[in-house]
């Protein structure tokens, strides 16, 4: 996190605002997650070399960002078309070539790329989507905050590789609602 410049992924009016441990609008109504909270669930998916990676909510490109330099491949979706344009060239900008940015619902996944060995959401749906629990490896994790409206609960769901699934709640969250493609 300390090499990735987070500054970039903000608007120009906020940058002053970029390394304090607060989210920041990125407008369009998202915000960018606090540096804790992106560290906290990057920790908790555990990304390594060899593990191909699929994000719910581009929004900016940071927690891809961050997620391009642990895992070997990032797919990042995101519904909101201007945010999955901005991402994608901010990404380019900045030399990743192992990410990929796709405008698009969340709630169906990338069935062409799975399964995937690890699956952060950074919108909160009010429960996880079948479809994302489908395209988990086995031996794969989900990370994802759950919830109503404005106050869900940061779970984290562990596939076997029989396909049951172990949930666990982490911590109380406040993330954006996930939409719906009209
Ligand atoms: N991870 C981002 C912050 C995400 S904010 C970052 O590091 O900057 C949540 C994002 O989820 C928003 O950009 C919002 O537009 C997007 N989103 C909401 N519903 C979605 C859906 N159904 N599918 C994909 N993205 C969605």
């Amino acid at each position: 996190m300390r090499t990735t410049p987070r500054h970039l992924f903000v608007p120009d009016n906020a940058r002053s605002m970029a390394y304090e441990d607060y989210p920041v609008s990125i407008g369009y109504g998202p915000t960018i997650s606090q540096p804790y909270i992106v560290a906290l669930m990057t920790q908790l998916l555990g990304p390594t070399k060899k593990h191909r990676i699929l994000e719910i909510g581009t929004g900016s490109g940071y927690q891809a960002a961050i997620l391009g330099q642990l895992a070997a491949e990032v797919y990042t979706i995101e519904i909101v078309p201007q945010l999955a344009t901005s991402a994608s060239k901010t990404l380019r900008d900045l030399g990743y070539t192992n990410i990929r940015v796709r405008q698009g619902d969340g709630y169906k996944g990338w069935p062409e790329e799975a399964p995937f060995d690890g699956i952060i959401m950074t919108t909160a749906p009010p429960k996880v989507p079948a479809a994302l629990i489908a395209q988990l490896a086995g031996h794969g994790r989900l990370v994802a905050p759950v919830g109503s409206l404005w106050m869900q609960e940061l779970i984290v769901i562990d596939k076997r590789s029989d396909g049951t699934i172990r949930p666990r709640s982490v911590c109380p969250v406040s993330f954006v609602p996930m939409q719906r493609s009209k």
